[in-house]
């Protein structure tokens, strides 16, 4: 049997265990301490030096304070992009309070700014209240319509907490993903574009937002010399050893984007004369994306009959990991009574669509085995 390829690995640069051995040789074993300081100051330097980054053990755990700071509370809506991973909801339901989902639109695949502005309209009507904060997400790297978005934000005065989990290095216009909402989240968890195993940030309007996120990461403990809480706390810090290789992987980000983008090339340019295979794209030069997956989409109309299914069932027959595109949360069981607000956009590309493997590791000899089984599958 040939190797097997995987959709998406971690991917180290080289570094990260002198981070680690530093953490051990100091004895910073610990939530805090050296490679946790400068982990958040190389994310910070990154994003454009404007904002504090707090590093947490997650990005659900960072979606979680971020909706907290924001008063999120029992039975209070929150507005959510439904084509996402369900980590960008859940802390809504942690917090009590009820998602509401909104649709993509075509040419991105994020949050449709029509359809975010229908919702908060009609929610208004409905419930006599506006939603308490919206969740655009970037999708496999591809900054969502931030103008837009923040636009209709501002127009109702909603906060927005940037999902930017799949999107650390891509930009809208020159500017960041993380960087446009009240709150941004980032994650490295194993599967994402750099990783600490297991962790995340969020990134804060203010130092004074990045210390309320540090308490309430730690426990909530009160200033006093025994341990004394007025409010509830978290455990939710990022651990020294695991901001290691953070450190680590952050020197490398930058060749870890252009392989990823490189990857989609290859995959484009396989493809770009085949009739019903089309891609993910960014709609024109204000969209940078990381590119974290390479994700297809096929229209049976144009491939002569063969499905997305044929596409999978084939590449898995041939020891390649590919996976349908997130299934939208407002057809997820745990969710089916939210309310959602959507044309049919999300549902059509779970339907037709693809991931294929994008981790920076593959070499062109994998990503050309990838490709060859797909045009076979299409030549049947
Ligand atoms: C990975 C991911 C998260 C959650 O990050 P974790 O670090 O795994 O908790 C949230 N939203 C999206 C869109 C993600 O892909």
């Amino acid at each position: 049997m040939t190797e097997k390829i995987w959709l998406s690995l971690a991917h180290m640069g080289g570094s990260e265990q002198k981070y680690i051995q530093e953490a051990f040789e100091t004895n910073w074993v610990v939530p805090l301490g050296p490679n946790v300081n400068a982990f958040e100051g190389q994310l910070r330097t990154y994003l454009g030096g404007e904002k504090p980054v707090v590093a947490l053990s997650s990005g659900t755990a960072a979606i979680h304070l971020a909706l907290i700071q924001l008063g999120v509370g029992y039975g209070d809506e929150v507005i959510c992009q439904s084509f996402t991973f369900a980590a960008s909801a859940n802390p809504i339901a942690y917090l009590g309070a009820k998602p509401v989902f909104v649709d993509s639109e075509v040419h991105t695949w994020n949050m449709s700014p029509r359809l975010l502005e229908t919702a908060i309209v009609d929610r208004k009507e409905k419930t006599g209240r506006f939603p308490k904060a919206i969740i655009p997400v970037h999708l496999y790297g591809m900054p969502a319509s931030m103008d837009g978005i923040m636009t209709v934000a501002e127009r109702y005065g909603i906060p927005v907490v940037e999902d930017a989990a799949e999107a650390l290095g891509s930009s809208y216009k020159g500017r960041k993903c993380g960087t446009f909402g009240r709150f941004g989240v980032l994650s490295f968890n194993g599967n994402k574009i750099i990783t600490t195993s297991g962790g995340g940030a969020l990134v804060c309007p203010t130092e004074e937002a990045a210390a309320e996120t540090v308490f309430l990461a730690t426990q909530a403990r009160d200033e006093a010399p025994h341990y004394q809480h007025s409010r509830i706390g978290y455990n939710y810090r990022l651990s020294n050893v695991s901001a290691g290789i953070g450190r680590g992987q952050m020197e490398i980000l930058p060749l870890r984007i252009l392989r990823r983008r490189e990857i989609n090339s290859l995959y484009r340019k396989a493809f770009e004369e085949i009739k019903g295979i089309s891609f993910q794209t960014e709609p024109n030069g204000d969209y940078h994306s990381n590119y974290w997956l390479s994700t297809l989409i096929v229209d049976p109309e144009d491939t002569g009959g063969v499905t997305r299914e044929d596409i999978r069932l084939a590449c898995d027959r041939a020891n390649i990991e590919t996976r349908p595109l997130w299934k939208p949360m407002h057809i997820q069981p745990v969710f089916s009574s939210a309310p959602f607000y959507g044309d049919g956009t999300s549902e059509r590309l779970f339907r037709d669509g693809l991931c294929l493997p994008s981790g920076s590791s593959l070499t062109d000899e994998d990503i050309a085995r990838v490709i060859s089984v797909i045009r076979q599958a299409l030549r049947h």
